[in-house]
């Protein structure tokens, strides 16, 4: 079983790129699970024709802890679960990651033959959720979203930066453009100065925010578009990675050294 988890800066597309993996890898027959924690909960929905999963925490203070629970079946047959906590602006400092992971783990992920699991999780290092599937080991492959912009490539560099204060390996960058002029040299150098590589280049596409306003992801939506394809190939690459290593962060004076040099 795969557990992979993909983080990155608040609003940089990683719930639409994860939705969008987990619906590519169902399409090819393999058993996956999405795993977000969003208050918003808009990685689960695309997968849910525009239903809003009910978030774990409170699904439990229904059943109570060891009671059955249901989990949504989205697109594809992917099983989707927010985990994210009790109130939208206040948080579970990680709290809602733990007890949602480890009930699934204890009544699903032990016992049933899942393939993938993909990992929404919050991209902010501040926010104790960020190391929860880490630290448990229950993701034990990451990827880090990031455009070519300077706050994005910030972000990443700092969850870098987590990764390698919890001794856990990257597996490599995705590159989801904002069309920043030579945006995928900047991050293809950026991934390899911090001891990784670009794994996919995902193009800005208006198919996207179309296939959102419908409640579906572009794989389900718009099958036969280039956009799909693009995150096919990801989904393809990232099973086949076996390249993994301790990321080595940047310093910020070198990251904007990195973005000069390349406007120059
Ligand atoms: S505090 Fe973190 S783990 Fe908890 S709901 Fe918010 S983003 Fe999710």
């Amino acid at each position: 079983m795969r557990q992979i988890a993909i983080y990155g800066k608040g609003g940089i597309g990683k719930s639409t790129i994860s939705a969008n993996v987990a619906a590519a890898l169902a399409e090819k027959g393999l058993i996956t699970w999405y795993v977000g924690c969003d208050p918003k909960s808009d990685g689960s929905m695309t997968l849910l024709r525009g239903q809003r999963a009910q978030a774990f925490l409170e699904m439990m203070k229904g059943t109570g802890q060891g009671k059955p629970y249901e989990v949504a079946v989205g697109y594809g047959g992917v099983r989707c679960v927010e985990v994210g906590g009790p109130l939208a602006g206040v948080g579970c400092a990680g709290r809602g990651i733990i007890v949602a992971v480890q009930a699934l783990s204890k009544d699903h992920f032990s016992k049933e033959n899942i393939d993938v699991i993909i990992y929404d999780v919050p991209g902010d290092v501040v926010c104790g959720g960020f190391a929860a599937p880490l630290r448990e080991r229950y993701a034990d492959e990451v990827y880090i979203v990031t455009s070519g912009e300077y706050l994005s490539l910030y972000a990443a560099n700092n969850i870098a930066k987590g990764l390698r204060n919890l001794n856990v390996k990257l597996g490599g960058i995705i590159c989801n453009s904002r069309e920043v002029e030579g945006e995928r040299n900047v991050v293809a150098e950026f991934a390899s100065q911090i001891g990784t590589r670009m794994i996919a280049f995902i193009p800005r596409d208006p198919v996207v925010r179309e296939c959102e306003n419908q409640g579906m992801t572009v794989i389900e939506c718009a099958p036969a578009s280039a956009q799909a394809s693009a995150y096919r190939s990801l989904a393809e690459a990232m099973m086949r990675n076996k390249d993994f290593a301790l990321p080595r962060p940047m310093e910020p004076e070198d990251i904007r050294a990195l973005l000069r040099g390349s406007m120059a």
